[in-house]
Protein backbone atom coordinates (compact mmCIF):
# COMPACT_ATOMS: atom_id res chain seq x y z
CA UNK A 1 0.00 0.00 0.00
CA UNK A 2 0.93 3.62 -0.45
CA UNK A 3 1.44 5.64 2.39
CA UNK A 4 2.99 9.44 3.40
CA UNK A 5 5.54 9.85 5.52
CA UNK A 6 7.87 11.94 7.24
CA UNK A 7 11.67 12.20 5.91
CA UNK A 8 13.54 15.36 7.10
CA UNK A 9 12.25 18.87 8.48
CA UNK A 10 10.14 20.40 5.53
CA UNK A 11 10.06 16.55 3.43
CA UNK A 12 7.26 13.91 3.11
CA UNK A 13 7.28 11.29 0.35
CA UNK A 14 5.13 8.95 -0.76
CA UNK A 15 6.22 4.73 0.09
CA UNK A 16 5.22 1.65 -0.86
CA UNK A 17 4.27 -0.31 2.58
CA UNK A 18 3.63 -4.11 3.70
CA UNK A 19 -0.88 -4.16 4.19
CA UNK A 20 -1.39 -4.16 7.76
CA UNK A 21 -3.55 -6.55 9.09
CA UNK A 22 -5.14 -7.28 12.39
CA UNK A 23 -2.68 -8.13 15.44
CA UNK A 24 -4.84 -7.73 18.72
CA UNK A 25 -8.53 -9.29 18.47
CA UNK A 26 -9.91 -5.99 19.01
CA UNK A 27 -8.09 -4.32 16.00
CA UNK A 28 -9.42 -3.45 12.87
CA UNK A 29 -8.17 -2.55 9.70
CA UNK A 30 -9.65 0.53 7.63
CA UNK A 31 -9.04 1.39 3.68
CA UNK A 32 -9.03 4.92 4.43
CA UNK A 33 -11.06 7.12 1.78
CA UNK A 34 -10.01 10.07 3.00
CA UNK A 35 -7.74 11.58 5.31
CA UNK A 36 -7.42 15.46 6.23
CA UNK A 37 -3.75 17.30 6.86
CA UNK A 38 -3.51 18.73 10.25
CA UNK A 39 -1.71 21.62 12.04
CA UNK A 40 -0.50 18.97 14.05
CA UNK A 41 1.07 17.07 11.41
CA UNK A 42 2.80 20.49 10.38
CA UNK A 43 4.86 20.36 13.70
CA UNK A 44 5.87 16.85 12.52
CA UNK A 45 6.73 18.66 9.23
CA UNK A 46 8.36 21.46 10.82
CA UNK A 47 10.50 19.26 12.85
CA UNK A 48 8.96 20.92 15.98
CA UNK A 49 7.63 17.78 17.14
CA UNK A 50 10.08 15.08 16.57
CA UNK A 51 9.35 11.54 14.71
CA UNK A 52 11.47 8.77 13.20
CA UNK A 53 11.81 9.14 9.69
CA UNK A 54 10.05 7.05 7.62
CA UNK A 55 6.90 6.88 9.67
CA UNK A 56 3.51 7.06 8.18
CA UNK A 57 1.93 10.54 9.06
CA UNK A 58 -1.97 11.79 9.62
CA UNK A 59 -4.58 11.13 11.70
CA UNK A 60 -8.02 12.70 10.62
CA UNK A 61 -9.62 9.87 8.81
CA UNK A 62 -12.82 8.08 7.22
CA UNK A 63 -12.79 4.66 5.49
CA UNK A 64 -14.59 1.61 4.74
CA UNK A 65 -13.76 -1.50 7.41
CA UNK A 66 -11.63 -4.14 5.38
CA UNK A 67 -10.78 -6.68 8.58
CA UNK A 68 -11.73 -7.34 11.77
CA UNK A 69 -10.49 -8.92 14.72
CA UNK A 70 -12.78 -11.40 16.82
CA UNK A 71 -13.71 -9.16 19.82
CA UNK A 72 -14.31 -5.98 17.15
CA UNK A 73 -18.22 -5.77 17.60
CA UNK A 74 -18.93 -2.26 17.85
CA UNK A 75 -18.12 -1.75 13.40
CA UNK A 76 -18.28 -5.19 11.10
CA UNK A 77 -16.44 -5.37 7.48
CA UNK A 78 -18.18 -2.88 5.02
CA UNK A 79 -19.41 -0.38 7.30
CA UNK A 80 -17.99 3.24 6.46
CA UNK A 81 -16.01 4.77 9.81
CA UNK A 82 -14.46 7.09 11.27
CA UNK A 83 -11.84 7.16 13.33
CA UNK A 84 -10.56 9.25 16.22
CA UNK A 85 -7.25 11.01 16.65
CA UNK A 86 -5.88 8.74 18.98
CA UNK A 87 -7.05 4.66 20.44
CA UNK A 88 -8.07 4.16 23.66
CA UNK A 89 -8.58 1.11 25.91
CA UNK A 90 -11.93 1.81 27.54
CA UNK A 91 -11.25 0.29 30.55
CA UNK A 92 -8.45 1.81 32.67
CA UNK A 93 -8.61 4.72 35.29
CA UNK A 94 -9.18 7.68 33.29
CA UNK A 95 -11.16 6.02 30.88
CA UNK A 96 -13.24 4.99 33.53
CA UNK A 97 -13.52 8.71 34.37
CA UNK A 98 -14.29 9.34 30.70
CA UNK A 99 -10.96 11.08 30.33
CA UNK A 100 -10.13 8.76 27.15
CA UNK A 101 -7.86 10.98 25.92
CA UNK A 102 -5.61 10.10 28.99
CA UNK A 103 -5.96 6.64 28.54
CA UNK A 104 -3.02 4.75 29.97
CA UNK A 105 -2.96 3.08 26.63
CA UNK A 106 -3.72 5.91 24.07
CA UNK A 107 -1.82 5.69 20.87
CA UNK A 108 -2.28 8.85 18.85
CA UNK A 109 -1.89 7.81 15.27
CA UNK A 110 0.85 9.20 13.06
CA UNK A 111 3.32 10.89 16.06
CA UNK A 112 6.04 7.64 15.85
CA UNK A 113 7.22 6.21 18.72
CA UNK A 114 6.55 8.97 21.71
CA UNK A 115 2.73 8.80 21.60
CA UNK A 116 2.58 5.08 20.94
CA UNK A 117 4.31 3.81 17.50
CA UNK A 118 1.11 4.02 15.37
CA UNK A 119 1.28 4.16 12.01
CA UNK A 120 -0.71 7.19 10.22
CA UNK A 121 -3.52 7.15 8.39
CA UNK A 122 -2.15 8.76 5.31
CA UNK A 123 -2.16 6.27 3.37
CA UNK A 124 -4.50 3.65 1.66
CA UNK A 125 -4.82 0.80 4.95
CA UNK A 126 -4.50 1.85 8.25
CA UNK A 127 -4.45 -0.53 11.38
CA UNK A 128 -6.82 0.75 14.19
CA UNK A 129 -6.67 -0.56 17.63
CA UNK A 130 -9.25 -0.88 20.17
CA UNK A 131 -11.49 -0.70 16.92
CA UNK A 132 -14.65 -1.02 19.34
CA UNK A 133 -13.96 2.82 20.36
CA UNK A 134 -11.75 4.78 17.82
CA UNK A 135 -13.80 3.36 15.59
CA UNK A 136 -17.54 4.88 14.77
CA UNK A 137 -20.19 4.13 12.06
CA UNK A 138 -20.81 7.24 9.79
CA UNK A 139 -24.10 8.22 10.34
CA UNK A 140 -26.56 8.26 7.29
CA UNK A 141 -26.21 11.38 5.49
CA UNK A 142 -22.64 12.75 6.31
CA UNK A 143 -20.30 13.43 3.99
CA UNK A 144 -16.71 12.00 4.09
CA UNK A 145 -15.46 16.22 3.98
CA UNK A 146 -17.62 16.70 7.19
CA UNK A 147 -17.26 13.13 9.02
CA UNK A 148 -13.83 13.35 9.13
CA UNK A 149 -13.54 16.39 11.32
CA UNK A 150 -15.66 14.84 14.27
CA UNK A 151 -12.64 12.44 15.29
CA UNK A 152 -10.34 15.57 15.58
CA UNK A 153 -10.65 18.97 14.49
CA UNK A 154 -14.16 19.83 15.20
CA UNK A 155 -14.10 17.46 17.96
CA UNK A 156 -11.22 19.81 19.27
CA UNK A 157 -12.81 22.89 18.65
CA UNK A 158 -16.02 21.86 20.68
CA UNK A 159 -13.17 21.05 23.65
CA UNK A 160 -11.89 24.20 23.43
CA UNK A 161 -15.23 25.45 24.25
CA UNK A 162 -16.80 22.97 26.31
CA UNK A 163 -13.83 22.46 28.44
CA UNK A 164 -13.72 26.02 29.51
CA UNK A 165 -17.36 25.88 30.46
CA UNK A 166 -18.33 28.64 27.93
CA UNK A 167 -22.32 30.11 29.13
CA UNK A 168 -24.73 31.25 27.11
CA UNK A 169 -24.12 35.15 26.67
CA UNK A 170 -20.30 34.87 27.32
CA UNK A 171 -17.60 36.58 25.01
CA UNK A 172 -14.81 34.26 23.76
CA UNK A 173 -11.91 34.91 21.88
CA UNK A 174 -10.13 32.21 19.45
CA UNK A 175 -6.78 33.41 18.70
CA UNK A 176 -5.62 30.93 15.57
CA UNK A 177 -8.07 30.29 12.77
CA UNK A 178 -6.43 27.15 11.33
CA UNK A 179 -9.07 24.42 11.29
CA UNK A 180 -8.82 24.31 14.94
CA UNK A 181 -9.54 28.16 15.23
CA UNK A 182 -12.67 27.53 13.42
CA UNK A 183 -14.48 24.50 14.67
CA UNK A 184 -13.69 26.55 17.67
CA UNK A 185 -15.66 29.67 16.34
CA UNK A 186 -18.60 27.86 15.10
CA UNK A 187 -19.02 25.85 18.50
CA UNK A 188 -18.85 29.19 20.81
CA UNK A 189 -21.52 30.11 18.75
CA UNK A 190 -23.40 26.84 19.03
CA UNK A 191 -22.83 27.15 23.07
CA UNK A 192 -24.36 30.75 23.01
CA UNK A 193 -21.51 33.02 22.72
CA UNK A 194 -22.97 36.16 22.58
CA UNK A 195 -20.11 37.51 20.93
CA UNK A 196 -16.83 35.83 19.28
CA UNK A 197 -13.45 37.70 18.28
CA UNK A 198 -11.47 35.77 15.75
CA UNK A 199 -7.77 36.48 15.48
CA UNK A 200 -5.40 35.46 13.31
CA UNK A 201 -3.03 37.40 10.61
CA UNK A 202 -4.14 35.66 7.43
CA UNK A 203 -6.67 37.58 5.60
CA UNK A 204 -8.33 34.73 3.89
CA UNK A 205 -9.25 33.12 7.50
CA UNK A 206 -9.78 36.16 9.23
CA UNK A 207 -12.69 36.35 6.12
CA UNK A 208 -13.92 32.69 6.66
CA UNK A 209 -14.58 33.58 10.51
CA UNK A 210 -16.41 36.53 9.67
CA UNK A 211 -18.35 34.14 7.51
CA UNK A 212 -19.24 32.42 10.49
CA UNK A 213 -20.56 35.46 12.63
CA UNK A 214 -17.26 36.60 14.14
CA UNK A 215 -15.45 39.65 14.65
CA UNK A 216 -12.53 39.33 13.05
CA UNK A 217 -9.64 40.90 14.82
CA UNK A 218 -6.38 41.12 12.76
CA UNK A 219 -3.18 40.31 15.52
CA UNK A 220 -0.50 42.27 14.17
CA UNK A 221 -2.34 45.47 12.30
CA UNK A 222 -5.11 45.83 14.30
CA UNK A 223 -4.93 45.88 18.30
CA UNK A 224 -6.51 42.83 19.52
CA UNK A 225 -6.51 44.17 23.46
CA UNK A 226 -8.48 47.38 22.34
CA UNK A 227 -11.06 45.28 20.47
CA UNK A 228 -11.69 42.89 23.14
CA UNK A 229 -12.13 46.04 25.80
CA UNK A 230 -14.71 47.51 23.18
CA UNK A 231 -16.93 44.37 22.95
CA UNK A 232 -16.50 43.81 26.70
CA UNK A 233 -16.96 47.00 28.82
CA UNK A 234 -13.56 47.31 29.29
CA UNK A 235 -13.87 43.62 31.06
CA UNK A 236 -12.16 41.32 28.66
CA UNK A 237 -13.62 38.31 27.35
CA UNK A 238 -14.81 35.24 29.80
CA UNK A 239 -13.01 32.67 27.41
CA UNK A 240 -9.86 33.00 25.42
CA UNK A 241 -8.49 29.60 23.08
CA UNK A 242 -5.51 29.56 22.37
CA UNK A 243 -5.60 27.75 18.61
CA UNK A 244 -1.99 27.86 18.19
CA UNK A 245 0.17 26.75 20.32
CA UNK A 246 2.97 29.18 20.98
CA UNK A 247 3.87 31.40 24.43
CA UNK A 248 3.10 34.70 22.62
CA UNK A 249 -0.84 33.29 22.35
CA UNK A 250 -0.74 31.99 25.71
CA UNK A 251 0.57 35.83 27.11
CA UNK A 252 -1.88 37.77 24.61
CA UNK A 253 -4.88 35.29 25.66
CA UNK A 254 -4.25 36.03 29.47
CA UNK A 255 -4.27 39.84 28.42
CA UNK A 256 -7.98 39.40 26.74
CA UNK A 257 -9.17 37.71 29.53
CA UNK A 258 -11.49 39.12 31.93
CA UNK A 259 -10.40 38.80 36.09
CA UNK A 260 -11.42 34.88 37.06
CA UNK A 261 -11.44 33.85 33.21
CA UNK A 262 -10.57 30.97 31.70
CA UNK A 263 -7.73 30.08 28.92
CA UNK A 264 -8.69 26.98 26.95
CA UNK A 265 -5.61 26.12 25.42
CA UNK A 266 -5.39 23.30 22.76
CA UNK A 267 -2.94 24.52 20.47
CA UNK A 268 0.04 21.79 20.91
CA UNK A 269 3.01 23.13 22.96
CA UNK A 270 5.89 21.01 23.14
CA UNK A 271 8.79 23.05 25.13
CA UNK A 272 9.38 25.54 28.15
CA UNK A 273 7.77 28.80 27.64
CA UNK A 274 7.84 31.80 29.69
CA UNK A 275 4.16 32.96 30.55
CA UNK A 276 3.75 36.09 33.11
CA UNK A 277 2.47 33.83 36.18
CA UNK A 278 1.66 36.87 38.16
CA UNK A 279 -0.99 38.08 35.58
CA UNK A 280 -2.41 34.85 35.51
CA UNK A 281 -2.37 34.48 39.26
CA UNK A 282 -3.81 37.94 40.15
CA UNK A 283 -6.45 37.61 37.56
CA UNK A 284 -7.75 34.61 39.17
CA UNK A 285 -7.18 32.79 35.80
CA UNK A 286 -8.28 29.21 35.41
CA UNK A 287 -5.70 27.37 32.85
CA UNK A 288 -7.70 24.32 30.82
CA UNK A 289 -5.31 22.41 28.05
CA UNK A 290 -4.02 19.70 26.26
CA UNK A 291 -5.17 16.93 24.24
CA UNK A 292 -8.54 16.89 23.35
CA UNK A 293 -11.59 14.51 24.55
CA UNK A 294 -12.58 13.98 21.31
CA UNK A 295 -14.06 10.22 22.33
CA UNK A 296 -15.96 11.95 25.06
CA UNK A 297 -17.68 14.84 22.50
CA UNK A 298 -18.19 12.46 19.38
CA UNK A 299 -22.05 12.18 19.99
CA UNK A 300 -22.83 15.52 20.98
CA UNK A 301 -20.26 16.54 17.94
CA UNK A 302 -21.98 13.78 15.43
CA UNK A 303 -25.53 14.86 16.22
CA UNK A 304 -24.52 18.87 16.14
CA UNK A 305 -22.86 17.98 12.47
CA UNK A 306 -25.96 15.80 11.35
CA UNK A 307 -28.31 18.72 12.44
CA UNK A 308 -26.47 21.14 10.25
CA UNK A 309 -25.46 23.19 13.14
CA UNK A 310 -21.95 22.46 13.03
CA UNK A 311 -20.79 22.42 9.99
CA UNK A 312 -16.80 22.40 8.64
CA UNK A 313 -18.02 22.37 5.16
CA UNK A 314 -16.38 25.57 4.25
CA UNK A 315 -13.29 24.61 5.84
CA UNK A 316 -12.02 21.86 3.33
CA UNK A 317 -10.77 23.78 0.41
CA UNK A 318 -8.63 21.44 -1.29
CA UNK A 319 -8.95 17.77 -2.12
CA UNK A 320 -5.90 16.04 -3.04
CA UNK A 321 -4.03 12.47 -3.83
CA UNK A 322 -1.63 10.74 -1.59
CA UNK A 323 0.86 11.02 -4.27
CA UNK A 324 0.51 14.86 -4.28
CA UNK A 325 1.59 15.17 -0.51
CA UNK A 326 4.77 17.43 -0.76
CA UNK A 327 2.89 19.74 -2.61
CA UNK A 328 -0.06 19.70 -0.32
CA UNK A 329 2.04 19.65 2.73
CA UNK A 330 4.14 23.12 1.33
CA UNK A 331 0.41 24.57 0.26
CA UNK A 332 -0.95 24.16 4.14
CA UNK A 333 2.09 24.95 5.73
CA UNK A 334 2.44 28.18 3.47
CA UNK A 335 -1.43 29.25 4.56
CA UNK A 336 -2.58 28.98 0.85
CA UNK A 337 -4.91 25.97 2.18
CA UNK A 338 -7.43 25.47 4.85
CA UNK A 339 -8.12 21.66 4.85
CA UNK A 340 -6.62 19.67 2.47
CA UNK A 341 -8.27 16.08 2.12
CA UNK A 342 -5.61 13.59 -0.06
CA UNK A 343 -6.98 10.02 -0.49
CA UNK A 344 -5.38 7.63 -3.05
P1 LIG B 1 -3.09 25.67 11.58
O1 LIG B 1 -1.61 25.62 11.51
O2 LIG B 1 -3.87 25.45 10.34
O3 LIG B 1 -3.57 27.06 12.20
C1 LIG B 1 -2.84 27.82 13.08
C2 LIG B 1 -3.23 29.29 12.86
O4 LIG B 1 -2.63 30.09 13.88
C3 LIG B 1 -2.76 29.85 11.53
O5 LIG B 1 -3.88 30.38 10.83
C4 LIG B 1 -1.77 30.94 11.93
O6 LIG B 1 -1.78 32.06 11.05
C5 LIG B 1 -2.27 31.33 13.32
N1 LIG B 1 -1.28 31.97 14.18
C6 LIG B 1 0.02 31.63 14.39
N2 LIG B 1 0.59 32.47 15.28
C7 LIG B 1 -0.37 33.36 15.64
C8 LIG B 1 -0.39 34.48 16.52
N3 LIG B 1 0.70 34.84 17.21
N4 LIG B 1 -1.54 35.17 16.65
C9 LIG B 1 -2.65 34.80 15.98
N5 LIG B 1 -2.69 33.76 15.12
C10 LIG B 1 -1.56 33.05 14.96
O7 LIG B 1 -3.47 24.58 12.69
P2 LIG B 1 -4.86 23.89 13.14
O8 LIG B 1 -5.04 22.61 12.38
O9 LIG B 1 -5.95 24.86 13.12
O10 LIG B 1 -4.46 23.49 14.62
C11 LIG B 1 -4.25 24.51 15.60
C12 LIG B 1 -3.48 23.96 16.78
O11 LIG B 1 -4.27 22.96 17.43
C13 LIG B 1 -2.17 23.27 16.41
O12 LIG B 1 -1.20 23.53 17.41
C14 LIG B 1 -2.55 21.80 16.44
O13 LIG B 1 -1.43 20.97 16.65
C15 LIG B 1 -3.48 21.80 17.62
N6 LIG B 1 -4.38 20.64 17.76
C16 LIG B 1 -4.60 20.20 19.03
C17 LIG B 1 -5.45 19.16 19.26
C18 LIG B 1 -5.71 18.73 20.69
O14 LIG B 1 -6.14 17.60 20.93
N7 LIG B 1 -5.48 19.59 21.67
C19 LIG B 1 -6.11 18.52 18.20
C20 LIG B 1 -5.90 19.01 16.91
C21 LIG B 1 -5.03 20.07 16.70
ZN1 LIG C 1 -5.47 16.72 13.68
Amino acid sequence: MLAVTFQEPGRVAVEERPDPEPVAPDDAVVRVDASGICGSDLHIFHGRVQIEPGFTIGHEFVGTVVAAGDDVTQVSVGDRVLGTFHSACGHCFFCRKGLFQKCDEARVFGHGKALGSLQGTQAELALVPHANLTLRRVPEGLSNDVALFAGDVMGTGYHAIVNAGLQPGDTCAVIGLGPVGLCAVMSAAVAGAARVIAIDTVPERLEVARSLGAQPVHATEEDPRAAVKEATEGRGVDVAVDAVGNAAVVDLGVRLLRKAGTLSMVGVHAERAEVHMGLIWFKNITVAGGHANVMGHLDAVLSLMGAGRLDPTPLVTHHMKLSEAQDAYDAYASHQALKIVLSA
